[in-house]
């Protein structure tokens, strides 16, 4: 790792400068947080699982042409991908009620809503990520009226192939969210799924039980999030042979 140059750090992982001009290591680290920072543990075996579980399905997003930053998996913790300009938004899909939605209006957590609702949070952790409307977003110039059209059927089909594929395995895709960049092929720009799409960034509830197999399982204390981790790996078939598996509780960072 010390050979490259660090040029982010984030809460769930680091970005270091790539190979090639236009390429970015995404370094998938075990630090989990809530709570806008609030709440921190390292929860081993998380960025193994993380990383094997977004090249999953990145890969699977590619290859019925939804485009991604994706490019390879290095290693049991790297990524390359291609660098974009992340457009300062957190789009989220939801088709159930849960979460901050739940909590907003009132809704038993569960209900089914009547379509795919796609909403936006403006990415910035002091002001606790707001909700967003359009008009703002185009007002402020974050991204234009096409783009936004482009971003929600983006969000739409990633929406229908994530859901496919947990319901394949027996698991309900309550929401999640995405982060979108911009790629410059020279004057002709191009939008893609960046950062990741893991258990971190999605709600998960086995269909049968309801049993809960993402990040609120630690945002909420609800038991090992890395035996939830793992069950959703196991299930889509991307276990790597050698994740650490630790009975041990998280420790806590504060
Ligand atoms: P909510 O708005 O209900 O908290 O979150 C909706 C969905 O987006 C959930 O699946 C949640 O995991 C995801 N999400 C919202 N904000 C963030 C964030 O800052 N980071 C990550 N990784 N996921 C988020």
């Amino acid at each position: 790792m010390a050979r490259r140059k660090k040029i982010y750090e984030g809460k769930a992982k680091d970005l270091f400068e790539g190979p090639e001009p236009g390429t970015i290591v995404q370094y998938f680290k075990d630090n989990a947080s809530a709570g806008n920072g609030e709440k921190k543990a390292v929860i081993e075996g998380k960025g193994v699982l993380n990383n094997r579980l977004s090249e999953f399905f990145m890969l699977g997003l590619q290859q019925i042409g939804i485009p991604t930053h994706f490019i390879k998996r290095l290693n049991m913790r790297e990524q390359l991908v291609r660098q974009v300009e992340i457009i300062p938004l957190e789009v989220i899909v939801r088709n159930y009620a849960a979460g901050t939605m739940a909590k907003r209006l009132g809704m038993e957590e569960g209900t089914a809503l009547p379509r795919p609702i796609v909403e936006f949070s403006y990415k910035n952790d002091d002001l606790g990520d707001p909700l967003v409307p359009e008009e703002y977003i185009i007002a402020f110039g974050w991204a234009s009226q096409q783009d936004m059209d482009d971003i929600v059927s983006l969000a739409l089909r990633v929406n229908d192939f994530l859901a496919g594929t947990m319901y394949g395995v027996g698991i309900k895709l309550v929401d999640f969210k995405i982060e979108i960049g911009r790629l410059w092929d020279n004057d002709f720009q191009r939008l893609v799924v960046a950062d990741e799409i893991s258990p971190d960034s999605c709600r998960l509830w086995d269909i049968e039980t309801g049993q809960k197999l993402d990040k609120d399982v630690f945002r909420r204390d609800l038991g090992s999030l890395s035996d939830a981790y793992t069950e959703v790996a196991k299930r889509l078939g991307v276990l790597p042979s050698n994740v650490t598996h630790t009975p041990h509780k998280p420790t806590l960072i504060n």
